[in-house]
This record gives C-alpha cells, structure tokens and sequence, in this order.
C-alpha cells in the first residue's frame, strides 16, 4: 500500500551543519545556549571552507530526499568562506535534484566587515538569478546600522529576510530592535522567547528538535497569529520528524489537541516555496493522514518526482551516487574536526 503527497518543504535547515556529526567535543561543556553557539556553531562555522561547504551540502540535500523533502529554505554561515558559498550549496542542491531557497546570514560578530560581504554575498547571488532571500543571523549579533542595511537590500531586491528571532534568552531585545523593519515575506526563526502580543511581521518558523537539544524552551507556536512552517535546523531533513515531534510538543502542553494544527504547519511550508506543491512523493505508508502518521514509524519514500523528473527511484537516489556522498562527506568532516 503505497499513497502520494506533494514534496516536503524543510523551511529552516543548516545545510553546512551535515558534518557536525562525531565533531570533538567543545573544550567545557556547554552550561547554556549562548555557551553552545560559541563552542560548538560558531566554532564550526568559522572553519568550513567550499570544499567542506560542498561535501556538507551533498549530504544534506541527499538525506533530505532520502526523507522526501523536495526543499530546502537553508540559512548559511560561513565568515571565512563568504564569497561564492551559495553557489556552491545551490549547486550541490541541483546535482541532487531538490529545491533551494537560500540565504546567507549577516553577523557582526566578526565585525562590520564580514557582515557586510554577507550582504553582497547574497546580493551577488540573487542578482545572478538564484533562488534567495537576504540572512540575518539574528538581532543579537547586529548593530542596527546592519539590520537596517539588510531589511533595504532584500526590500530592493523584492525577496523576504530570514532571521533567527528569540530562540534563547539572549535575543529577548530582538522584537525592539526589528520594530517596523519585518515585512509578510520575511522568515522568523525560532521565536521560543518572542512575546504573543509582539509586532513582528512574516512567517514563524518551529523547530521542536533543535529546541529541545539546545533546552531553550517550549515555542508554543500556537500562540501567534502569524503562519508556521516547520524546520529542522540543521538536524537532519526529516520534516515528518519535525511534524511528529511539533504534534507532541503541542499535546504536552495541551492534551485536547490532535494533529491537524501541527500538520497545518508542515503545509505552510507549501506558501513559503510554491513549486514543491508540484513535486510527488510516493510512500511506504497508506494512508498519508495526520493522525496515521503520528503515530506510525519508518515511513520512507519509495519514489520522489520533481518538476516530473524522478530523482527518488526505490527509496535510493537518481542522480547521484549515495555511497560516494557520504565517502566524500566522511572525508571532509575528518578535514573540519582536525581544524576544530
Ligand atoms: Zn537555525
């Protein structure tokens, strides 16, 4: 028994976080949030080069299909390897076969010069004609002159912004600091510590897994009147995953909700990238209902078509080989933990 869906959207990912995996351990243990940015993400992130980038991003496009995600919203960093570094991820997401909405997030914490070729970065790579937005790490590691800076380019460029938003308490000042900047299109990710009466305009991006990893506390997603899509943030491309886990989520805290509301935000990944409506998904499973799928594990796609080209043929990868991605992606991450 086998039964058919549209793509699935990942709205929130770290493609470069693929190599992540078997890293050394930080030299103290994390004791917050704010300790795990520093010793784990953003020790990684100043490592990574394009060959790492690449590598990376074959991986995560490739497990994303392998979990029939046709596409990826992915927020990149890379403050050593700025220039071109989105080219490389939309390539990798070609030779794979699936979807990307990119963004490269600007931060200052590598001061205002490399917040600031983030900026041409994207600007560089959406004027060539790719699919992007412009990134923002997040309000807490941007002066205002650089969110400023960023919410004009994507205004001029006619694309949203993607943001982290109040994921912990670090960030609380963010709905100050984006007030009257935040347009529909924009992205808001995270959003744990964001008020329910807050301003901010765009789509609420929930990433239960990420959240309970990092101990940052209950979105409660909700709550808000804006949309909700759901992410994975960087942990992988399974966003049934994402689905059963935000289901949960909701229901520890609410034990009258069923699973629809939750299934409502995996769709609204369909707004935020409209093509995956038309991409086909075919599944080991019959059949593809909320209330089947929370509870039933191991569902794995059999076939996968985008833009009516199979790139999914019995659950293993038409245009590349899968063996050789993970090879390669091995070989990498051996270079970045050296590094580390
Ligand atoms: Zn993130």
């Amino acid at each position: 028994m086998t039964a058919t869906t549209p793509g699935l959207v990942c709205a929130h990912h770290h493609l470069y976080s693929a190599l992540a995996r078997g890293m050394p351990a930080p030299p103290k243990v994390a004791s917050n949030f704010q300790e795990v940015l520093e010793q784990v993400w953003w020790r990684l992130d100043t490592a990574l080069d394009l060959d790492m980038i690449r590598a990376s991003a074959l991986l995560g496009a490739l497990e994303a299909l392998e979990n029939g995600t046709t596409a990826i919203v992915d927020h990149h960093e890379s403050p050593n390897a700025i220039e071109g570094s989105l080219d490389v991820i939309a390539e990798a997401c070609a030779e794979v076969g699936v979807r990307l909405l990119v963004a490269y997030g600007i931060t200052d914490r590598h001061g205002a010069d490399g917040a600031k070729r983030g900026l041409e970065e994207n600007e560089r790579f959406i004027k060539a004609g790719g699919n992007g937005m412009v990134g923002i790490h997040a309000a807490f590691t941007c002066s205002d002159d650089s969110l400023e800076a960023a919410a004009g380019l994507a205004a001029d460029l006619g694309v949203g912004v993607h943001i982290h938003v109040c994921e912990g308490i670090g960030d609380i000042d963010a709905p100050n600091r984006l007030e009257g900047l935040t347009t529909d299109d924009w992205l808001l990710s995270h959003c744990v510590h964001l008020p329910t009466d807050h301003t901010l305009r765009g789509t609420i991006l929930h990433n239960p897994m990420s959240n309970l990893n990092n101990a940052v506390g209950y979105a409660n997603p909700a709550r808000f009147s804006n949309p909700v899509a759901l992410g994975t943030d960087g942990i992988g491309g399974n966003v049934l995953e994402s689905f059963r886990l935000a289901y949960v989520m909701q229901r520890s805290v609410d034990i009258t909700v069923g699973p629809d509301p939750a299934w409502r935000w995996l769709e609204t990944g369909w707004d935020i990238v409209p093509e995956a409506r038309d991409d086909e998904v075919t599944w080991s499973y019959d059949p593809m209902d909320p209330w089947h799928i929370a509870f039933t594990p191991g569902i794995r796609p059999l076939e996968v078509k985008v833009d009516g080209e199979t790139i999914l043929a019995d659950g293993k990868p038409t245009r590349v080989d899968a063996d050789e991605i993970r090879a390669v992606a091995r070989e990498q991450a051996a270079r970045l933990h050296a590094r580390l």
